[in-house]
């Protein structure tokens, strides 16, 4: 494939392997975005691609996203991602869960797999059959499903984002705009609810917002009202790109801050954001209570340890908010800045030359 040592400069990935299987269809792509921190970890996706060019620029993307998650969560993990090319729906068979699992074997460690967007946990069941480097299955001692952890961090977050604003950082009374109410949107309207927050949300699946409404109580409105709604905090939790020049002008929240990844549509958004004084809190710091979830599988999983490594996402907020402030950076960029300080400082120490094996 034409230009790949050139994506792989300017993404500044380590590796990006292609696997093939003749009999059972698998065209698959791993992406080692970074192992300075620890052994790559990060979602598998399922997708039917247009072509190899789509499939390579997701994974370079998604992998190096990986890498920035971990290394802001305080997490010892580099960054890594998989692209299976085939639509979930009609092509996924055993074989090709089977051939992947052979694939991320082969990879001996240096990527660890996960659910994302395609499949699902009991695929993650198979493909465990097949190697040791799989985490998110039904297994004893499988961290399941990890929309609760999420949907608790980025709880956090918002009272980090709330405290740095100057609002205090409790909740009762403040009024917040959830965008998609599916798994993590339904357990933080749980935990808002709980806190005494006033709920204004939306959904594109009525079952969705009905739930919501009969058990927390919320406000209900239509899925293009959400971002003109006046309010303390908006939650996108459904999609990504959806801070971008058509909806920022139509904000009435002084906060965002959801679980979707990539809200921002092109960085100039995240500075338009700042320009205007809405609080921004990095999607990919405030959403990695699913990894750290994920993550703590490799230590043998631990409830009240997951919990209280999942708290410090308040404290992850706090300290970007405060450099946002302080170096007049947009919050995005701090994130970007934090994450990259931690990987000078590991490769510093890594730089040590390794000692001569003993004849
Ligand atoms: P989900 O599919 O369960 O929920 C998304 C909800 O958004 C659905 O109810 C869907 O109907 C709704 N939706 C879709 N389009 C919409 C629109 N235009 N307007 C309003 N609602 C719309 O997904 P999820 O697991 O809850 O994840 C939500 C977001 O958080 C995704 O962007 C995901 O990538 C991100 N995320 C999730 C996790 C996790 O632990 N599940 C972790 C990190 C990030």
């Amino acid at each position: 494939m034409m230009g790949v040592f050139h994506d792989l400069e300017s993404y500044g990935h380590e590796q990006i392997s292609f696997f093939h299987d003749k009999e059972s269809g698998l065209k698959a792509i791993i992406g080692v975005h970074s192992t300075v921190l620890g052994p790559s970890l990060g979602g598998c996706r399922m997708w039917k691609y247009t072509d190899e060019q789509a499939a390579l620029r997701d994974v370079l993307r998604l992998s190096r996203g990986m890498t920035y998650k971990a290394a802001v969560a305080g997490l010892n993990l580099g960054g890594g991602k998989a692209v299976v090319m085939a639509d979930a729906r009609t092509e996924k068979t055993p074989a090709m869960l089977k051939a992947f699992g052979k694939a991320v074997e082969a990879m001996g460690g240096r990527y660890i797999t996960a659910e994302d967007v395609g499949m699902s946990v009991s695929d993650i069941d198979t493909i465990r059959g097949y190697t040791k480097y799989a985490v998110g299955g039904s297994n004893e001692g499988g961290s399941g499903d990890p929309s609760v952890m999420t949907a608790f961090g980025v709880f956090q977050g918002m009272k980090a984002a709330l405290k740095v604003t100057g609002l205090g950082e409790s909740l009762e009374g403040a009024r917040v705009a959830i965008q998609g109410v599916g798994n993590v949107g339904y357990h933080l309207a749980s935990y808002l609810s709980a806190a005494g927050a006033k709920l204004v949300i939306t959904d594109i699946y009525p079952n969705q917002i009905e739930k919501v409404v009969q058990e927390f109580g919320a406000e209900v409105v239509a899925p293009d009202q959400i971002y003109g709604v006046d309010c303390d905090i908006f939650a996108p939790c459904a999609l990504g790109a959806v801070l971008n020049a058509r909806t920022i002008p139509q904000l009435k929240c002084k906060i965002v801050a959801g679980s979707a990844n990539n809200q921002l549509e092109a960085d100039s958004d995240g500075f338009d954001l700042f320009s205007r004084g809405v609080v921004y809190a990095p999607d990919y710091a405030i959403n990695s209570g699913g990894l750290i979830n994920v993550a703590a599988e490799l230590d043998g999983y631990n409830h009240e340890r997951v919990m209280a490594k999942v708290s410090q996402v308040y404290n992850t907020i706090v300290n970007i908010l405060e450099r946002s402030k302080k170096e007049h950076i947009p919050p995005h960029q701090a994130a970007d800045a934090m994450a990259e300080q931690r990987l000078t400082e590991a490769k510093k120490l890594s730089a040590e030359p390794v000692p001569a094996l003993a004849r």
